[in-house]
C-alpha cells in the first residue's frame, strides 16, 4: 500500500490548490482524480474573473494544466483512478481505488466538486449525447448553424448561451421565472446577443426526436400554455450535484448534500477536510476553490505537525 501524508481526492482548483500549499510545506502529496485536471472549470470556454487571467480571459483547460504543472514541480504525485470507497480513522485514512489499489494517508483534502444536474423530463435521457447537452465547450461546434435551446436562468446557463452562440444560428433561452439568477454583468452581456431569444415564465415538458433531437415543448408555469419549438440541441444548466455520496454517513452532510466545515476546512471527522465546491458555502467560484484549497492544506499541515 501506498503511504502519503496528505491525500487530496480531485483534481479542479480546490484540489490543486491543496496540493500546491500542501507539497510546499514540505509533504508528501498524491492527488486522486477520476477524470481530467482542472473539475468543473476545465468545462468553461474561458475564465476571466479569476485574477491574473486578464480581461479577454483564459481557457479552463489550459488554467487547470498549468495549476497542475505547477503541483508537479513541487513533486506531487498524481493519480488517475476511482476512489470506490474510504474508511477515516486518525492518522490513518485508507482509499481504495478502482484499479490501483489502496493508498494510506496522514490526512486526506476532499475537493470532489460537484456535476451538472438532470433536469427530469421526458426524453433527457434517451437523447442524452443525441442533441441533449450539459457542456457547450465539449458538444457547441456540433450545432453549428442549427436552432437550440438552452434551459436555466443562472450564470451557466447564460454563459454558456453566450458561448453556443457563435456556432448556431438561433437560441431559445428557457427560464422558469420571470428574472434570472446570473449577475447582472451577465444579464446584461447576454440581453444584446441577436441570436438569443428569451421564454421566461416557462419549463421544459418533454424533448421530442427519433434519432436525434427535433422538438423541444414548453410550457408556461401560470397558464399551462404549450409551445412547441423545433430545436436540434437542448443544453441543460439547472444547477449542480455535489459528489459527497461515498462520504455519507462517514461525515456530518447538509440536507442538498454538501459536505459541512467551518472556515478551516475542518469537517466533522479529525485529519479530514473538505475544499470547493464539495463544501456547503456562498459563493462558488474558481477563486473561492483555490483559498478554501489553501487553507485546506495548511490546516492538514498543522493537523500532522500536532499528532506527531
Ligand atoms: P444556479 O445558479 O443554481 O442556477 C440554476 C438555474 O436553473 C436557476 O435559474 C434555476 O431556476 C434553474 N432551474 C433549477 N432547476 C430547474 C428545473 N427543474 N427546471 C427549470 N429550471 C430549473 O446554477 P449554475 O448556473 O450552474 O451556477 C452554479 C454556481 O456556479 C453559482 O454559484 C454560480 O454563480 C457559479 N457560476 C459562476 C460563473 C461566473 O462567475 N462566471 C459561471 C458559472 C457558474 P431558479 O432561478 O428559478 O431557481
Amino acid at each position: 500500500m501506498e503511504k502519503f501524508e496528505i491525500a487530496i481526492i480531485g483534481e479542479g482548483p480546490a484540489g490543486l490548490s491543496a496540493a500546491i500549499y500542501a507539497a510546499r510545506a514540505g509533504r508528501k502529496v498524491m492527488v486522486l482524480e477520476r477524470a481530467v485536471a482542472g473539475g468543473q472549470q476545465a468545462l468553461t470556454e474561458k475564465i476571466e474573473n479569476y485574477p491574473g487571467t486578464g480581461r479577454g480571459g483564459m481557457g479552463g483547460v489550459e488554467l487547470g494544466q498549468k495549476m497542475e504543472e505547477q503541483a508537479k514541480e513541487f513533486g506531487v504525485t498524481f493519480l488517475n483512478d476511482m476512489v470506490k470507497s474510504v474508511g477515516f480513522s486518525p492518522r490513518k485514512n485508507i482509499i481504495k481505488t478502482s484499479f490501483s489499489g489502496d493508498i494510506e494517508a496522514q490526512s486526506v483534502i476532499i475537493a470532489t466538486g460537484r456535476d451538472a444536474k438532470n433536469l427530469g423530463v421526458k426524453g433527457e435521457e434517451q437523447f442524452r449525447g443525441r442533441g441533449v447537452s450539459y457542456c457547450a465547450t465539449c458538444d457547441g461546434a456540433f450545432f453549428r448553424n442549427k436552432t437550440i435551446a438552452v434551459i436555466g436562468g443562472g450564470n451557466s446557463a447564460l454563459e454558456e448561451a453566450m458561448y453556443l452562440s457563435r456556432f448556431v444560428k438561433k437560441i431559445y433561452l428557457i427560464h422558469r421565472r420571470g428574472e434570472f439568477r446570473a449577475e447582472k454583468i451577465i444579464q446584461d452581456a447576454m440581453c444584446k446577443n441577436e441570436k438569443i431569444e428569451c421564454y421566461m415564465g416557462y419549463c421544459p415538458l418533454e424533448i421530442i426526436g427519433e434519432k436525434s433531437v427535433h422538438n423541444l415543448i414548453i410550457s408556461n408555469v401560470e397558464t399551462s400554455q404549450k409551445i412547441d419549438l423545433e430545436v436540434e440541441g437542448v443544453f441543460i444548466y439547472v444547477g449542480q450535484n455535489p459528489n459527497s455520496q461515498i462520504f455519507k454517513d462517514k461525515l456530518v452532510i447538509d440536507s442538498a448534500g454538501y459536505i459541512v466545515t467551518d472556515e478551516q476546512m475542518k469537517t466533522s471527522l479529525k485529519g479530514v477536510f473538505a475544499a470547493g465546491d464539495i463544501r456547503n458555502k456562498s459563493l462558488y467560484q474558481v477563486v473561492t476553490a483555490v483559498s478554501d484549497g489553501a487553507i485546506a492544506a495548511v490546516e492538514a499541515d498543522k493537523y500532522i505537525s500536532a499528532e506527531e
